[in-house]
């Protein structure tokens, strides 16, 4: 018998025989039968089960109350920090509005006190009085505005700036005025590597205050009779990898690395990173000999600068022995900054690139008969003081007209009683751009010869394609060497001379070089080729003719011609004449009175007398 999926318990198993008809018992039997259950249906095991039940259940409690608990720990702190930045937020906000309430009669007050300062009928004791006065005056304008700076930082409102500069210069200027500190205290204040001139993308107002905070700080804790350091240096990526080794540094950029060694206390290795922190202060004010009244912020202003630069700062032991050495590095190439890190002010040109050797006298917009021979260029630009340098540039060599927006240069363009050569015009402009006025010259039959340099702040790669393609013929940037644009003026009227030269000798297009005029100008030459060719045998071609054959004004047709030629319309059709003669002599199927009727001279000898002033020998030894 076999009996499956019995339930646990106890069973008796019952056995009979009987006869054959079943209805006689002849023996019996029973056997007892024990199913055990399995070990996970013992009782013990439910036991467990409710135990374990238990336990979970209780620590999913404990779990929820610790999250709960947590939770509202995290919202407290949370709103503590909230609390503690609104708080923050208010100082900064009352300090930056004091601030700004200090910053007016400050600007004030050191306006007279510097003019004071720098008359020269104050002299000994009152002129050292005021001398004081002055450094303090503008100390604490300093320090009003690095208030003001720090509130925009914190707000994210401050903003980068980046322009080509000279950091020399700059850094040259920072230490002049601590040299005076450092006399006055007996420290040794010494720069090296800022010799020479080092241009690179830096944001001055920016380094100057990262400078004033190094060199103040050094100034600061150094003791007097001790030394203060300042040195350039320009560093590979390689190298400034090595010095800046977990940072991320602008690959293939070289970086300007200055440093600021002092020799005084030093800063413990522990806290070397800590005074970099807001409102970190490693001394307090009492220590002795020590006029501690800062604030803690210079250093992390500091550091937050440099990081907007794309640069990195550390602090280590002066190399000489006693003293620290705070280094930063900063990129030197446009390429580290967005464009909205761009700045678009231009700096002053005569800042970095001063004018040297020029008598400025000399340099007048007049109409001298010295004058007169001169090429004649057109400068147009807003602003008066590029205006002011690019004459004083380039009076010396060409004959210069100013104007101060396109739509008046555009004016004089087109009435122009006097010949232009070339024209050199700012991008950015009120009203018309130096763009639109390119496209403007180009669209114009009578102006579109003239060639265009456009001199502009605007440095992008797409803003040079745009100055190209609107027909400009160079684009320089701003601030740019005087030497390379008179180099390229130079160079732009000689390429000029050299196809008016090609027009001069040549009776058809085809003969001149590919790239020697714009498709506007070929189009007009072959069309005067051809007239001219029409005209050949009429002695009365002359530019009546030609201005009723192409329908332009007579004036616009001159100056075009002139323009073109570099000759005037009379004497060029002259030219043409003689020219075509020459060939005709050359393919030798015509006598000379003959040629001479062909190319509308009237009599033989006025031929004879024209072609050897032209070309220096009689037509019958040609
Ligand atoms: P503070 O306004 O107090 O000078 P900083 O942020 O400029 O604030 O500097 C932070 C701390 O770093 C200062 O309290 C000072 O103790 C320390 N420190 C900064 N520069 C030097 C230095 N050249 N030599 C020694 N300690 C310095």
């Amino acid at each position: 018998a076999l009996y499956a999926n019995l339930e646990p318990g106890r069973y008796t198993f019952h056995a009979r025989i009987t006869n054959k008809d079943r209805d006689k018992v002849i023996a019996e039997t029973s056997i007892p039968v024990v199913i055990e259950p399995s070990v996970w249906g013992t009782w013990w095991a439910r036991l467990l089960y409710v135990v374990i039940s238990l336990v979970v259940i209780f620590y999913i409690a404990q779990l929820y109350v610790g999250i709960r608990r947590e939770k509202k720990n995290r919202l407290q702190s949370l709103r503590e920090k909230e609390q503690e930045h609104r708080i923050n937020q208010m100082n900064m906000n009352f300090f930056a509005n004091v601030s700004h309430e200090f910053r007016t009669p400050l600007t004030v007050i050191s306006g007279p006190i510097s003019q004071l300062y720098h008359d020269e009928s104050i002299q000994g004791e009152q002129h050292r009085l005021l001398k004081v006065v002055n450094r303090s005056v503008n100390r604490m304008l300093q320090l009003v505005n690095q208030m003001m700076d720090f509130h925009k930082l914190e707000e994210d409102s401050l903003r980068l700036e980046v322009k080509r500069q000279d950091l020399v210069s700059l850094m040259k200027q920072v230490s002049e005025f601590f040299a005076v500190n450092a006399c006055d205290k007996n420290i040794e204040f010494r720069t090296h590597g800022l010799e020479d001139i080092f241009l690179m993308w830096a944001d001055a107002d920016k380094i100057e205050k990262i400078l004033n905070n190094l060199i103040g700080n050094a100034m600061k804790y150094t003791p007097a009779g001790g030394k203060v350091d300042l040195s350039l240096d320009v560093i590979s990526h390689q190298d400034a990898q090595k010095l800046f080794p977990e940072s991320a540094l602008v690959p293939e950029m070289q970086y300007a690395k200055i440093t600021v060694c002092d020799n005084g206390p030093g800063i413990p290795e522990k806290q070397r990173t800590k005074i970099f922190e807001r409102y970190y202060q490693l001394r307090n004010t009492t220590q002795e000999g020590m006029s501690n009244w800062g604030t803690g912020i210079g250093l992390y202003f500091t550091k937050r600068l440099v990081g907007m630069h794309h640069g990195f700062i550390s602090v280590f032991d002066n190399p000489e022995g006693q003293g620290s050495c705070f280094c930063f590095i900063v990129p030197v190439g446009q390429a580290a900054y967005g464009e909205d890190e761009i700045g678009n002010s231009i700096i002053s040109q005569t800042s970095l690139f001063p004018l040297q050797d020029i008598d400025s006298s000399k340099s007048q917009e007049t109409n001298t008969e010295e004058n007169s021979g001169k090429p004649h260029l057109v400068v147009i630009d807003d602003d008066v003081e590029v205006i002011h340098y690019l004459k004083l540039l380039l009076s010396k060599d060409y004959r210069v007209t100013c104007r101060f927006d396109a739509m008046t240069a555009l004016e004089t363009l087109r009435n122009q009683d006097d010949e232009v050569d070339l024209i050199i015009s700012d991008v950015m402009m009120p009203g018309t751009s130096g763009f639109q006025l390119c496209q403007q010259i180009k669209a114009d039959n009578q102006l579109c010869h003239l060639p265009v340099i456009l001199v502009t702040a605007k440095n992008t790669v797409q803003d040079q394609i745009e100055g190209l393609n609107a027909g400009a013929i160079a684009y320089v940037t701003k601030p740019f060497d005087p030497n390379y644009l008179q180099a390229l003026i130079k160079r732009l009227l000689g390429t000029r001379d050299q196809t008016r030269k090609a027009l001069q000798e040549n009776t058809q297009t085809d003969a001149l070089d590919e790239n020697a005029l714009s498709a506007q100008d070929k189009a007009f030459m072959t069309e005067l080729y051809r007239l001219m060719e029409e005209e050949l045998a009429n002695p009365d071609m002359d530019i009546n003719r030609m201005t009723e054959l192409l329908r332009v004004s007579r004036s616009k047709l001159y100056y075009k011609i002139k323009g073109l030629t570099g000759e005037n319309p009379s004497s060029f059709f002259k030219t043409y004449k003689l020219n075509r003669a020459a060939e005709l002599i050359r393919e030798g199927k015509y006598n000379l009175s003959e040629i001479s009727l062909l190319t509308g001279f009237n009599t033989l000898s006025h031929f004879s007398t024209s072609f050897k002033r032209h070309f220096g020998v009689a037509p019958s030894d040609y």
